[in-house]
């Protein structure tokens, strides 16, 4: 594991199932932060093409970071019915 973590490409392999192939996608995450409810919209992430893990660049990690701890302006606000399973 230590020395596939030193390789110097984006996305060297899943962390899951150690694939080599991801396809690029958006996504969107639902974040809890301090009671209040996020949505971040047009993530850009990988997506392992063997087992679906989402991977995130750390540049990415960081803006949303940013964002959810209300860095940035909302686009929008809209109210959220939340539902226990
Ligand atoms: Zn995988």
């Amino acid at each position: 594991m230590g020395e596939r973590a030193k390789r110097s490409e984006k996305y060297a392999l899943c962390h899951v199932c150690g694939s080599t192939e991801f396809s690029h996608s958006v996504l969107r995450e639902a974040f809890e932060i301090e009671r209040k409810h996020l949505l971040v919209k047009n993530i850009p992430a990988e997506i392992c093409s063997r087992c679906g893990e989402r991977i995130f660049s750390r540049e990415t990690t960081e803006k949303v970071r940013l964002i959810v701890h209300g860095k940035t302006k909302p686009v929008k606000s809209v109210s959220m019915d939340v539902f226990a399973y």
